[in-house]
């Protein structure tokens, strides 16, 4: 019954149905996952009589007459008086003539929201009605309602109203998927209650009990997933062992000791932790977080070089051609004293041969166009989502290599723990010495043009590059259209009314792939003075003459968003500049940005927004599907390490292939993974 398909609802519309599986709602269990964001409480007032201005109440009368009104063109009034024994109440709506149908004097009705006492007389608009049934209790009215997320035109009313149908009729099916050990262990409402108190529920303490129960699900879930995750892959043989003998670890001294700069101490430990994960059978499967500059790709060559010394082939993947083309000057740089030959394959150049030891290449291109022979080692650059589908990939071509995944993304350890259990994390948590910090400034409106005097000054006198970014104008996983044609009025603007006198260029994701790397190639050719971009140049791009940026539209970014963006400056040895400027003056706002212009470290800037904001905006708006739990707070540590002990109580205790519900709730859970992916 629980995973009944969402077709099966009674009485409800082939339209509905449609917009419900738009939304991901599949079956009744997907529905009742469909959480209120916020509830309402009108409680039923005692009497008519008593009304005073402003109480938010439900008002049970019986309807005496109704009327329309037109007070002008195009409005209609519907107005309703009802009565109960004490006085008399008037209703009104507006433009909802259909209600006028349902309303027939001698009927009652219950009627919610705010009252307006003047003199004798009292009125309510209402937010919510409903027609009482006998001997039923209310679910519109009456009692604290639930808010839906009101997305396609599905009303709240309306979802109310299929979930109460639903509810109903599990009412009596066994849907309790948590063995009796964890429910009474962890003090947990039983699933039947959990559901009815999150969506109508009695009390307050009701919704935070359905809550907790609801938390402690999707925790256990997403951690009894990576778990077995890990579990299943920790089984699993590497295609091509490697040797981490003395000898090799001589090598790779060597090759230390020649590099350009000393490791720092967070390298050299990252190295290590690398080293010992490839002396083992078992594939590695190792995150490498670190801040934008913190020197990733050098660990990440000496993996390469490791992998060479027990002759396997490494595979370097990035998400863009330019991306590609400077890992390949860095890896050439790196290994061409050596003798060891590094190949380069994207969607407009192919130089690899059968000799190329590390083949560096876009994701996709890599995907069909390289033979997985003899490969060791996979590392994966610059990537949001880490892991598990990649290594399913790799199985599909039918090798099980070591996988490094890299990323300039700070996660904070409470994240890492429940969204990434599979993967065993590395942290390069130290920036290289003699880094001069940008210096970052937050722009007061009336100083825009002050600002623009200054970078023609810089520009002229100093050669340096701007940065223009433009934010986006709408919230979604994507650039939209309307924000790429923000970006290029804004950038009409600049090159006619603000530096006319300079070469400016524009970049936004809507174009071609070939057309974006044309326009970065230039800029770093110094072909333009300033580039106008929307965030397609958030990840890796390297322009050590780039030493301004401005961020407009700063509030609408992620904290950790803004630290990625303003990564692209600061990378030569001037003084680097970023500039914020922002419409928006709440004092939230304000000193959100203030911690920003204080802050260099992408973890504590990551962490303030997850206090403040949710995980989802880690990730910045575009990434934001993938830290969305759909009720669990990721930043309730408490409640995360209570359910990573019961989880791992759990597997020392029992196989999961005896529980069929939690087996069937795990397969859920993959399969709604795999659709955010
Ligand atoms: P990211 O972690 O953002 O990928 P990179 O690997 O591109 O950073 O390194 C940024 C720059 O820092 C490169 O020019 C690199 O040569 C340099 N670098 C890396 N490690 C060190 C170090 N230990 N000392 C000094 N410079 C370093
Ligand atoms: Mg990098």
């Amino acid at each position: 019954m629980f995973s009944t398909a969402i077709d099966a609802l009674p009485s409800t519309s082939p339209l509905t149905i449609k917009r419900f599986k738009t939304l991901g709602i599949n079956t009744y269990y997907d529905l009742l996952n469909y959480i209120p964001f916020r509830y309402e409480n009108y409680p039923v007032a005692p009497s008519i009589a008593s009304l005073q201005s402003a109480d938010t109440v439900t008002v049970v009368g019986t309807i005496l007459k109704t009327e329309t009104g037109y007070p002008r063109r195009g409005l209609t009034i519907q107005k309703v008086t009802v009565t109960d024994s004490t006085g008399e109440l008037e209703l009104s709506w507006f433009n909802q003539p259909y209600l006028l149908k349902l309303f027939k004097p001698g009927t009652e009705l219950a009627a919610a929201g705010e009252v307006k006492r003047m003199g004798r007389k009292v009125f309510m608009t209402p937010n919510e009605y409903e027609l009482p049934i006998p001997g039923r209790p209310f679910k519109h009215t009456g009692r604290i309602i639930p808010i839906y997320p009101e997305k396609l035109g599905l009303s709240s009313k309306l979802i109310r109203d299929k979930m109460q149908k639903i509810l109903d009729l599990l009412d009596t099916e066994p849907i309790e998927w948590l063995p009796d050990e964890i429910l009474t262990g962890n003090a947990l409402l039983p699933a039947h209650e959990a559901y009815r108190a999150i969506h109508f529920p009695k009390t307050k303490t009701e919704i935070l009990k359905a809550r907790e129960r609801l938390s402690f699900d999707e925790l256990f879930t997403m951690q009894l997933s990576t778990a077995l995750i890990r579990a299943s892959w920790k089984k699993e043989e590497v295609t091509f062992p490697f040797t981490i003998n003395g000898e090799v670890h001589k090598k790779i001294d060597a090759f230390i000791a020649h590099l350009p700069f000393p490791l720092t101490h967070a390298q050299q430990r990252c190295i290590n932790e690398i080293l010992s994960d490839l002396s083992l059978q078992s594939p590695m499967n190792r995150f490498l977080q670190g801040d934008v500059g913190s020197g990733k790709t050098v660990v990440a060559a000496i993996a390469a070089y490791a992998a060479y010394l027990n002759e396997q082939k490494t595979l370097v993947m990035v998400p863009t051609e330019i991306l590609a083309e400077q890992h390949f000057a860095n890896f050439t740089s790196f290994f061409e004293p050596y003798g060891i030959s590094v190949g380069l394959q994207t969607g407009s150049k192919k130089q690899t041969d059968e000799n190329s030891q590390i083949i560096v290449g876009t994701h996709a291109l890599i995907q069909k166009g390289v033979s997985f022979e003899n490969i060791g080692l996979v590392i994966i650059d610059e990537q949001h989502r880490f892991g598990v589908s990649q290594r399913a990939e790799l199985k599909n071509k039918g090798i099980s290599p070591h996988l490094l995944t890299m990323t300039a993304t700070p996660i904070p350890r409470t994240v890492a723990l429940t969204l990434y259990g599979e993967l065993d994390m590395s942290v390069i948590d130290e920036m290289p010495k003699g880094r001069i910090p940008i210096k970052t400034f937050l722009v007061r409106p009336e100083k825009r043009e002050n600002g623009y005097e200054w970078i023609k000054n810089e520009i002229k006198n100093n050669k340096t590059q701007v940065f223009i970014i433009c934010p986006f104008v709408e919230e979604s996983t994507e650039e939209t259209m309307a924000t790429v044609k923000a970006a290029t009025k804004e950038f009409e603007r600049l090159k006619k009314d603000v530096f006319s006198q300079f070469r400016v260029g524009l970049i936004h994701g809507k174009m071609k792939a070939k057309e974006k790397d044309e326009v970065m190639l230039d800029f770093k050719a110094k072909k333009y003075d300033i580039l106008v971009a929307t965030t397609v140049i958030e990840v890796g791009i390297d322009v050590p003459n780039a030493t301004i940026m401005i961020i407009e539209g700063a509030e609408r970014f992620g904290l950790a968003q803004l630290h990625q963006l303003r990564g692209r400056v600061g990378r030569g040895s001037a003084q680097s500049y970023c500039y914020l400027y922002t419409s928006e003056d709440s004092p939230a706002n304000f000193h959100r940005l203030i911690f920003f212009t204080r802050t260099i470290n992408g973890m504590e800037l990551a962490e303030y927004d997850y206090k403040q904001r949710g995980a989802g905006d880690i990730f910045g708006t575009r990434q934001s599907g993938l830290a969305d739990t759909k009720i669990a707070d990721l930043t309730n540590f408490a409640l995360i390490s209570q359910t990573q002990q019961v989880v791992s109580q759990f597997l020392q205790n029992h196989t999961v292939d005896d529980f069929p519900l939690i087996k069937e709730h795990l397969a859920k859970y993959r399969i709604d993974q795999i659709a955010r992916d």
